[in-house]
């Protein structure tokens, strides 16, 4: 088997707040294979946000190991976390987070600029991201002058265009209305069937059930991990299968 794009093993996060400490994770393993698209359900409060800080490189467990691409995190400074973010991982918020007053095109070459790549390759591969998130007409536009939903894609496009391992994305529909949250899912869907690897947090059944397996957290424990495509079996057995189920398979020999 290849290296799996994530690790995690027994990892715990406390937060310890005067005389009281708040177990937010309490002992969450588990592995994602290169090509998975994985959700990680859980109502507020059940530790999704710290799951992806952690998965995220933005903050460390108090307990267990965590393997990002086979890099074992704990022995990297901030630094060199910094730099191992902007290579592993596209992220996606719900809050968009784009420059503002700069132009999509601009938006999306950042992380490529971040990584020293020219100018003529970065236009290209941020128009050609722009493209494939259905954005190529609007390049030039600022965040200002998009919908939410346009926003979130060009994020997307941001988050894909240097071809990251992993893309986390987190409560990526949270902001958006039901037509752009469709829209938005939907390229998902198809980064997905390009073999991307994805991790999308969030807390609507609806949206979870877009993704191919569902881990369901509940205060700090994974109580549930079921795969929806009757792909390989899962340590945990599976359930029925829902709507979302018939999304085509991944192509496991595309590059992530
Ligand atoms: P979710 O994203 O699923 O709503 P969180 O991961 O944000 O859950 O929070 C899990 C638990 O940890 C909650 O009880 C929350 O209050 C607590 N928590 C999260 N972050 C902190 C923090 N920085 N300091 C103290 N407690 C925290
Ligand atoms: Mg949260």
């Amino acid at each position: 088997m290849t290296r799996p794009v994530i690790a995690v093993d027994d990892v715990a996060k406390s937060y310890a707040m005067g005389d009281v400490t708040v177990h937010a994770l309490r002992g969450v393993s588990l592995r994602i294979e290169r090509g998975e698209f994985v959700a990680i359900m859980g109502s507020s409060g059940s530790g999704k946000s710290t799951l992806m800080n952690i998965l995220g490189c933005l903050d460390m467990p108090t307990r267990g190991r965590y393997l990002l691409d086979g890099i074992d995190v704990r022995r990297y400074d901030d630094d060199d976390l910094a730099d191992i973010r902007n290579r592993k991982i596209g992220f996606v918020f719900q809050s968009f987070n784009l420059v503002p007053r700069t132009r999509a095109l601009a938006n999306v070459e950042l992380p490529l600029a971040y990584a020293g790549v020219g100018r003529a390759e970065r236009r290209r591969r941020a128009t050609r991201a722009l493209r494939a998130v259905g954005m190529g007409d609007r390049l030039d536009h600022l965040p200002s002058e998009l919908s939410g939903g346009q926003q979130q894609r060009v994020a997307v496009a941001r988050a894909i265009v240097a071809s990251p391992p992993l893309l986390l994305a987190d409560e990526p529909t949270g902001n958006l209305d039901t037509r752009s949250t469709d829209d938005v899912l939907a390229i998902f869907a198809a980064l997905s069937a390009q073999g991307r690897t994805i991790v999308l947090i969030t807390h609507e059944t609806e949206v979870a059930e877009r993704a191919r397996r569902v881990i369901r957290l509940i205060d700090g424990r994974v109580v549930e991990d079921r795969r929806l495509d009757g792909g390989p079996p899962s340590p945990v057995p599976a359930g029925r299968a829902p709507a979302g189920a018939d999304l085509p398979a991944a192509d496991r020999s595309a590059a992530a």
